[in-house]
């Protein structure tokens, strides 16, 4: 930590600063320059509490060089994280694509988009069985009926789940039937559910809230792997901005900033992304080419009636171009997909 002094501090500020700093059991190094002073402050093993010092006459400003997170930093496990899902692998050389409905609907349909998400390669089949949505009006899930349809799903095409937990009542029926469980970008910080999240047993999909920064994310995910689940899966999915040209802006930046400040696998979504089905491919190869660990699409056989972001939604022969498109881009980084 660096503590930036005013220009107009006097040698009294100074000391008594490095005074405070001491009765923390750190060291206080002050470093005189031609305008100001700071004083380096060495010894900590985690990010200093820096509030009391904040208030102290003559600083202007603290700079923290330690993260606040531990366990998802690079420096804790410098080599990428694995999630093993029953043998499908995320955060390895495979791009792992997770595909499905924004919602299970009926039984028909996720037979019917799992046979194409099966056929084209896609390891994961997704879909809501509890939809966080916006108005408590629009539909809101099958609940435990579509659990279960989507234990079908894994059962006839040998594909693996991933299904969202809205809240902790729900969490414990949700990891029953789920292979890795969802947690939305509404409750990205939604503190109690990341840690039933940590002690469920399950890996978990973690979507960045959509104002959250970047270490706001990895906090979020520090709070599952603190209670012990270090199978946590990232998931970029766009963040609000100005742009009116899709529902969020994927935030394709950040896939290479926690490649290097985690050791967490990272996919990307430009279903919720975008926002808009035209956006979706272009996307995903650019997500991947980004470096990204897997993709999550929504696919519908029939968007018009989809019961949820129907806009979005690719159709089953969009998903198969994109299949080949992002095997293509994979391989020149020495991966494959599919
Ligand atoms: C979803 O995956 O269907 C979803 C609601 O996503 P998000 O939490 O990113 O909005
Ligand atoms: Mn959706």
């Amino acid at each position: 930590m660096l503590i930036v002094m005013e220009s107009s501090a006097t040698r009294d500020m100074i000391d008594k600063v490095c005074r405070e700093v001491e009765k923390l059991g750190l060291e206080a190094h002050p470093i005189v320059g031609s305008l100001r002073t700071a004083i380096g402050v060495t010894g900590n093993k985690a990010r200093i509490d820096s509030d009391r010092l904040c208030n102290l006459v003559g600083v202007q400003d603290i700079i923290h060089i330690t993260k606040p997170y531990k366990l998802v930093s690079r420096e804790t496990s410098p080599s990428d994280t694995v999630v093993d899902v029953g043998g499908v692998r995320i955060g390895g050389s495979e791009v792992v694509v997770m595909a499905g409905p924004c919602s299970v609907e009926s039984r028909e349909q996720c037979l019917e988009i799992g046979e194409v998400v099966a056929r084209v390669g896609a390891k994961i089949f997704r879909g809501g069985a509890y939809k966080p949505r916006t108005s408590p009006y629009s539909f809101q899930g099958l609940g435990e009926e579509g659990l279960k349809i989507l234990a079908d799903v894994r059962d006839k095409y040998n594909l693996k789940i991933v299904t969202e937990a809205v809240d902790t009542e729900v969490i414990d029926l949700v990891a029953d039937y789920a292979d890795i469980i969802q947690i939305g970008a509404r409750n990205m910080q939604n503190y109690s559910l990341l840690k039933r999240a940590g002690r469920v047993g399950k890996p978990v999909l973690l979507k960045r809230g959509m104002s959250a920064t970047v270490e706001e994310f990895l906090m979020a995910a520090e709070y599952v792997m603190a209670e012990g689940n270090h199978n946590v899966i990232l998931c970029e999915r766009g963040v609000r901005t100005f742009a009116d040209h899709a529902r969020n802006t994927l935030d394709l930046a950040a896939i290479p900033h926690v490649k290097r400040t985690s050791h967490l696998p990272i996919i990307a979504d430009p279903s919720h992304g975008t926002g808009r089905k035209d956006k979706v491919l272009p996307l995903s190869r650019a997500a991947v080419a980004a470096g990204a660990d897997g993709l999550l699409v929504e696919v519908h056989h029939n968007p018009v009636d989809a019961l949820s972001d129907g806009r979005q939604a690719i159709t089953p022969d969009m998903l198969a171009t994109l299949m080949k498109e992002v095997d293509a881009v994979a391989r020149v980084l020495g991966r494959t997909c599919a």
